[in-house]
């Protein structure tokens, strides 16, 4: 029997948090609960998926027919609901439900029924929906996921639930994690545990930018221990790169190396053997590079341009991966008197709240310009809109960027840092101040909302609505599933119909 695609339910950890709270208060009379996320889709490669959850839906009370510990119901009007409100604009349905109990719950036979049913009534949609569902103790702390295949024949295959940011999600890719992590040449930091060190080897970063910061940061970070990486940068060196890039030579700037290039070779001198690096000599906006670096467990920005910043944030927040924006800003301007000096790290939440864009960390405007024709740019130069191509840089300043950076990772993922309701440092050496910024949620940014980019995956964009015409009439929804009804729901098959014919009934209506 053919199996299907690995898949993977990634939860942002506040979305994670919320959602179990609003289950276990649904919970009367301790009977079963349940519980909706609505997921687009992020093909990671041909045999790996990942849903991302664009909403999350628990339903209260009145939305139940009956709920006891031995199964639920619910109301066919709140079935609609569904439908209409996310269903129908194409996203995958997982439902999660509890079991009596605190014990390691296992799908039981009514389970298998009807989400059997369920599957095959959401894979007759356009879209060829998919259903994948869990299943938890009464207290949401233990739970599997199954994942149900698009054909009928074939059976439901495992899914894992990542409900943490730097969770590694390719384990099986980094060969002897455990020895790796045990090797001599991290003596010196086993402080921080074989845990720690593991994760760093399994870890894989995409790093937009080669250039002054982005090189100190991969060197830094590939000798603390981070061996899979994938590189984006469409510049070569030449001879004013010389004053920042560690081991660059003017061989290398003579020869005019990729910058991408270059940066493998840091790495590789670190890992001569067990690492993985692609190095793709391209901007961002190429869809392979966006490909490659929406796979990776983590995607940090360290370009000179607000444009790249601003495709990198989108990137982040569409595939629901953690994003770290490294910058600097040197300026030196006598007549003026003006003196700044700053470097800064900025982590949007995974989930929104705020980003780069509503943050004020990039320029939307300047954004633009950056990719506006030449003729265009020098007029808005002379009047003084568009910071200089060739801004000033010095190696200290990046390097003190490029370290808080890594400090950062090092620091999530050793568990010294929080970074679930993001991180804005601004280190201003001219003031001889470390800032914190705080940010406003902005629910309405065109980008880190819902009804912006969040989660939007490889959809479109937005809350991608379907036009009706291509919806099959709900009369033949329901003939196609006898059983429109949910997971743990109904304790035979008898209720089953009586609910679909209940969901065709409202249609009649209408
Ligand atoms: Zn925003
Ligand atoms: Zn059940």
């Amino acid at each position: 029997m053919k199996s299907d695609p690995a898949l993977q339910l990634i939860v942002p950890p506040r979305m994670w948090a919320g959602f179990r709270q609003a289950m276990l208060a649904s919970r009367f009379n301790q009977g079963e609960v349940i519980g909706f996320l609505f997921c687009t889709r992020h093909r990671v490669s041909p045999r790996k998926w990942r849903l991302l959850p664009k909403a999350w839906v628990v339903p209260t009370a009145e939305c139940y027919e009956h709920q006891s510990m031995g199964g639920l119901a619910l109301r066919q009007s709140f079935h609609w609901y569904l439908y209409k409100t996310y269903i129908e604009r194409g996203l995958d349905v997982v439902h999660v439900h509890t079991h009596p109990h605190c014990n390691v719950p296992r799908f039981s036979a009514i389970d298998d029924y009807h989400e059997a049913e369920y599957a095959r009534f959401l894979s007759r949609l356009p879209g060829r929906l998919r259903l994948v569902s869990g299943v938890f103790d009464e207290r949401m702390t233990q739970g599997r996921f199954r994942a149900w295949p698009i054909k009928p024949d074939w059976q439901p295959g495992p899914a894992a639930l990542s409900t943490k940011i730097l969770e590694i999600l390719d384990a099986d890719c980094a060969d002897g994690g455990r020895e790796f992590a045990c090797a001599a040449r991290f003596d010196r930091q086993r402080a921080f545990g074989l845990g720690v060190q593991e994760s760093l080897g399994a870890i894989a970063v995409g790093l937009v930018g080669c250039g002054g910061i982005g090189a100190v940061f991969a060197e830094q970070l590939a000798r603390l221990g981070v061996r899979r990486w994938v590189l984006v940068d469409p510049d070569v060196l030449e001879e004013t790169n010389l004053n920042r890039l560690p081991c660059a030579t003017p061989q290398m700037a003579a020869r005019r190396w990729p910058k991408v290039r270059y940066v493998k070779r840091l790495i590789k001198t670190a890992w001569p053997a067990g690492s993985q690096v692609t190095s793709l000599c391209l901007p961002i906006e190429d869809r392979q590079a966006q490909r490659r670096l929406a796979a990776c467990d983590l995607i940090v920005v360290a370009t000179d341009n607000h444009r790249s910043r601003m495709l990198a944030q989108e990137l982040a927040l569409r595939y629901l991966r953690p994003l770290v924006s490294l910058g600097s800003h040197l300026e030196m301007d006598e007549a003026c008197g003006s003196r700044r000096m700053l470097c800064r790290v900025t982590i949007p939440p995974v989930d929104g709240g705020w980003c780069l864009c509503c943050g004020d960390v990039v320029d939307a405007t300047l954004a633009a310009l950056e990719v506006a024709p030449t003729a265009l740019c020098s007029i808005v130069s002379a009047a003084g809109y568009l910071p200089g191509i060739a801004a000033p840089a010095v190696y200290w300043l990046n390097s003190c960027c490029a370290s808080l950076g890594v400090f950062v990772i090092h620091g999530v993922i050793s568990g010294l840092l929080d970074i679930e309701s993001g991180l804005d440092w601004v280190v201003d050496f001219g003031c001889r101040k470390w800032l914190e910024v705080a940010h406003d949620e902005q629910p309405d940014c065109l980008y880190c909302s819902v009804d912006g980019l969040l989660a939007s995956g490889d959809s479109s964009g937005g809350f991608e609505m379907r036009p009706m015409e291509s919806m099959p009439a709900m009369a033949s929804i329901s003939t196609q599933s006898t059983s429109p009804l949910l997971a743990g729901a109904g304790e035979n098959a008898n209720e089953a119909r009586h609910i679909g014919a209940g969901f065709a009934k409202e249609e009649q209506e209408r």
